[in-house]
């Protein structure tokens, strides 16, 4: 006998991924959280039946997520990750030895405790001594924080039940107001191709709150369209500006300093995107 996953990714596509087992399910407070074991990608992460991180293809996502405003900034010492339970963007920031601390603020402990038991991969970076996990709500953790992070990562779900507020202007400003003098935050942000307004609606909220936005993309094949955006809000220091020697060389297997630059050069429709 066969079995395949669904995921609906819009009312008229899907992602079937062939399965040989169901690694666990369980209900949290916020969400179902289950850990699947596939042909391709081997074990993938679920929220509400949502693929969040695969072991096939995570390094693109976290690399991305983690290195490109790591690598703006010119000395990050303060990191935090807004949401990210899997461990994955913490196991990449630690790879950076300016990180004095980086703070994962994950709302649902269920999901450390399912990347901890089945994704070892990826929750490995959590066991770092220069880590601290927080287990409360992103929002309420930026808003009560001033002047404490060099760099904030944004490593939400989609933006339904808790991580609505993690998408809103007021939002983003309490981030602006959380980052150091040159900080730098990151968002993941969706699909261009399936959710162009979404896209448009974030990056716009970003930029009212910070002099400097972009949006790079990377290529995450289990992921709606594969084509992914990222929207990074910066006070002071330009991605684009960095000298490609001072890109610091990183154990990576997607980012090198070439994809840091080139992940900014934007198809058309998405250019159109975040042009005022
Ligand atoms: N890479 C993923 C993606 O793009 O789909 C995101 C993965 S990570 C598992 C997302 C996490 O954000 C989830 O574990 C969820 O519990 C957490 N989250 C959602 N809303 C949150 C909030 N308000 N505060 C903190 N964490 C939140």
């Amino acid at each position: 006998m066969e079995l395949w996953f669904t995921e609906k990714q819009t009312d008229h596509v899907g992602i079937t991924l062939k399965t040989q087992r169901t690694l666990m399910r369980q209900e949290s407070q916020y969400q179902e959280v289950a850990v699947i074991d596939t042909k391709q990608f081997d074990r993938v992460l679920l929220l509400d039946g949502v693929i969040q991180t695969t072991i096939g293809d995570e390094f693109v996502y976290h690399e991305m997520i983690a290195h490109v405003p790591l690598n703006t900034h010119p000395n990050p010492r303060r990191v935090a990750v807004i949401g990210g339970g899997d461990g994955g963007s913490i196991r990449e920031i630690v790879k950076h030895d300016s990180v004095e601390k980086a703070v994962l603020v994950e709302i649902d402990e269920q999901v450390i405790k399912a990347s901890r038991q089945y994704l070892p991969e990826l929750s490995s970076g959590l066991d770092d001594e220069r880590v601290e996990v927080l287990i409360t709500d992103g929002i309420a953790h930026i808003q009560a924080s001033k002047n404490t992070y060099d760099v904030i990562i944004i490593d939400s779900t989609d933006p339904v039940g808790p991580a609505v507020g993690l998408f809103t202007e007021e939002f983003y400003g309490h981030v602006f107001e959380a980052l150091t003098d040159e900080g730098i935050m990151v968002a993941q942000t969706e699909s261009p191709f399936y959710e162009p307004e979404l896209v448009h609606r974030t990056f716009s909220r970003i930029s009212a709150n910070f002099p400097i936005t972009r949006l790079y993309l990377a290529h995450i094949p289990s992921y709606p369209s594969g084509m992914w955006s990222f929207t990074l809000g910066s006070k002071v220091c330009d991605p684009l500006a960095i000298d490609g020697n001072d890109l610091h060389a990183l154990d990576t297997r997607y980012y090198t300093p070439d994809v840091h630059k080139a992940a900014f050069c934007l198809p058309k429709f998405v250019q159109k995107l975040v042009t005022p």
